[in-house]
């Protein structure tokens, strides 16, 4: 069944940090304007990462770059407002740290969410995306198809979108096509710790392949929960690395850091990225990377304990064995190929950001070919009139800030005022209806 509904002259899809953060922008800035939009969004409800939202676990980042407060600190959106409204001001204050825990996080981006209800549809995943062409082969809007749970489609019409999808779990080559209930990507973590943890032994074996924030945090939750099994990290790499958040570097988050890469060369651009991807990829914090190590030291104290770090081990092959995950590894420090059998087996791999191209792989023909605009605006060709916005895939032309937080609420001022702008200097393409 295919519902068909309304018009919008701005369709989000997604309702992660990125598209709540246009919402809000989309209230304060755009207000008279009078734009139709809403937000498609898949799951049924808003939440933050939920998969990986551990006790104990905290931000990366200040609470000040919140959803608003580098483009507005007077909306009523910030985190400081979030914790006022509360009631717990003076206690957070007390704290005495600018990075609250992952569960606040998520409470006040949930606060957030709920302010804007009536524009989002929840349980709505995209599933298409189609160029609707007059006569004369010129596009003005798009037509939009989302699925619920129960497979019925929904069609809603736009004149603009703003994709902000977040990313999608990265697996590796090896573990394709392995069907195991207990091996899982990072993401669907806690979901699958509610269910299925308690179904293993108390002594089981268990391996977490990655050496990144999450892959570090599962670890330790695991050596928590099975303090008479076995939990193994494995590691391509010698050491675990800690995140460089240091005062300097940090600077390559600030918003004007997105113009200075932008306008690099190519080739300058791409050193930067390599250069500050310590920041992100493949590190711990600090904090954390004491813990394990003083965790692991402490067996070698009390010799009570079976959890391990395995340095420099590449996964070369995996099969189903009754019941069990068989992983086949090669010790590139002893020069020796292994097989170790895991009761379940936790992929904290990362993510990748190229789900837009199938996405918009039917309005690529009115793609320009060229990058992606400053405002984050794919430029199409002279026929095609809608505009299409990318937030959380522009890393390589817009820096390392662009799947993370730092640069939400300036770059969603940067996208609305891109789009009202379009919408002054092109009223016959109008996004008014
Ligand atoms: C565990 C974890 C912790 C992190 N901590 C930090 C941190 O402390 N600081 C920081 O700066 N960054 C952090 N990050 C990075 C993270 O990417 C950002 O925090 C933030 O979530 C990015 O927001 P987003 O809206 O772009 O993407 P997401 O938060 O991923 O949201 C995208 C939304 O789009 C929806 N969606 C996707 N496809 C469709 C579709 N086809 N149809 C409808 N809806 C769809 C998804 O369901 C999701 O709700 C963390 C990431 C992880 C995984």
């Amino acid at each position: 069944m295919t519902n068909e509904i309304k018009e919008y002259d701005v369709l989000g899809i997604g309702l992660g940090p990125a598209n709540l953060s246009i919402a809000i922008a989309l209230e304060e800035q755009a207000q008279k304007s009078q734009l139709s939009y809403c937000f498609l969004e898949q799951k049924p409800h808003f939440e933050w990462h939920g998969g990986m939202l551990l006790d104990g676990t905290r931000m990366q980042i200040s609470c000040l770059k919140d959803l608003v407060t580098l483009r507005n600190p007077m909306s009523p959106y910030t985190f400081v407002n979030y914790l006022h409204a509360h009631n717990r001001l003076n206690a957070f204050i007390n704290l005495g740290s600018q990075h609250p825990s992952r569960l606040e996080f998520n409470d006040y981006l949930t606060w957030v969410a709920q302010h804007f209800s009536d524009l989002v549809h929840y349980e709505q995943k995209v599933i298409d995306i189609q160029p609707i062409e007059d006569d004369n082969g010129e596009v003005a809007k798009v037509r939009v198809t989302a699925t619920n749970q129960y497979g019925e489609k929904t069609v809603r019409v736009a004149k603009n979108l703003i994709l902000g999808m977040g990313g999608a779990a990265k697996l590796p080559e090896q573990f394709k096509g392995l069907e195991h209930a207990n091996v899982l990507h990072s993401s669907g973590y806690k979901m699958w710790r509610d269910t299925h943890l308690r179904t293993l032994p108390s002594d089981a074996k268990l391996a977490v392949v990655g050496a990144g924030q999450s892959a570090a945090e599962i670890f330790v939750d695991l050596c928590n929960q099975f303090e008479q099994g076995e939990v193994h990290m494995i590691n391509r790499r010698f050491a675990l690395h800690p995140a460089d958040d240091s005062h300097f570097v940090n600077e390559i988050f600030n918003p004007e850091f997105t113009d200075h890469i932008y306008s690099c060369k190519e080739s300058e651009r791409q050193s930067i990225l390599n250069h500050f991807s310590g920041t992100n990829y493949s590190v711990v914090d600090t904090e954390e990377l004491h813990a394990i190590y003083e965790r692991l030291y402490l067996q070698r104290v009390t010799g009570k304990g079976q959890h391990k770090y395995l340095r420099c081990h590449d996964i070369q092959e995996t099969v189903n064995k009754d019941n069990k995950v068989s992983i086949r590894l090669n010790d590139r420090i002893n020069n020796q190929q292994n097989w170790q059998d895991y009761d379940a087996v936790i992929l904290a791999t990362g993510y990748r950001y190229d789900g837009f191209n199938q996405m918009l792989s039917k309005i690529q023909p009115f793609m320009a070919v060229s990058p992606v605009e400053r405002s984050y605006r794919i430029p199409m060709t002279k026929q095609c009139h809608v505009n299409v916005f990318l937030q959380g895939c522009c890393e390589s032309s817009h820096g390392l800030s662009d799947t993370l937080l730092s640069v939400l609420a300036v770059r969603s001022k940067e996208i609305v005022d891109a789009l009202l702008d379009r919408k002054s200097a092109k009223p016959k393409e109008a996004l008014s209806a």
